[in-house]
């Protein structure tokens, strides 16, 4: 005989469940810094003003672990403002420090980019030592350097022109960040990345393997 209560497994969607942690379980400034109203703005350099449910505005910096707020600076706690930045740095509400938001020059999505340097998302970033295959030659390349300079404003002594006006870059966005790339397989074979001659690339001209370089 079957129980009816058994007859119908109940989905996961149909559990209700807090989004918050259950805030019983946390000491006061945690669960403070989980339910109270406060307003997180991003300033840079790892910075965030904290409008706290009072009215008050603080300033916190997370590198430094440092809040302006007297329950920081004269009980030297790490207090609700600076508990709040770090939940909100986690969940990706505002950006980490040394991130901002901003759009990807890549893929164009809304993002958090690094504050200086290519605004470029995680997704589309380029390592030192990543593999990639050049569309046009199909060598295969290896990544130096990403850099913030467009293949529009890097200009090639060499070929006293820019890489965007490069042959075979034609093609490609001229607001390309430009990559720098070496050559794995040219010359002496035992030379590490920075002894290895540089040659700048349009982002789009290279396809980037699922792979990198050991060195
Ligand atoms: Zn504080
Ligand atoms: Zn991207």
């Amino acid at each position: 005989m079957t129980h009816p209560e058994y007859t119908a497994a109940s989905s996961d969607s149909d559990v209700r469940r807090p989004l918050a942690p259950d805030t019983s379980r946390l000491d006061d400034r945690s669960a403070r810094a989980w339910t109270e109203a406060m307003a997180v703005r991003p300033l840079g350099y790892g910075r965030y003003a904290v409008e706290s449910q009072s009215g008050a505005t603080y300033l916190v910096s997370l590198p430094r672990s440092d809040c302006t707020c007297p329950d920081h600076e004269i009980r030297g706690e790490r207090c609700k403002h600076l508990r709040r930045v770090a939940i909100e740095v986690t969940e990706g509400r505002v950006p980490p420090p040394g991130k901002v938001r901003g759009d990807c020059d890549i893929c164009t999505r809304e993002s958090f980019v690094p504050e200086s340097g290519p605004a470029v998302c995680g997704d589309c970033w380029l390592e030192r030592g990543d593999v990639a295959t050049d569309r046009e030659t199909g060598d295969t390349v290896v990544v130096y350097r990403l850099t913030d300079e467009t293949a529009s404003k890097r200009y090639i002594d060499s070929a006293d022109c820019t890489v965007a006006d490069y042959p075979k870059n034609d093609g490609y966005p001229t607001d390309d960040p430009v990559v720098e790339v070496v050559y794995p397989f040219s010359g002496d074979a035992e030379a590490d990345l920075d002894e290895r001659p540089r040659y700048a690339f349009p982002y789009s001209r290279l396809a980037v393997r699922d792979q990198m370089l050991i060195e």
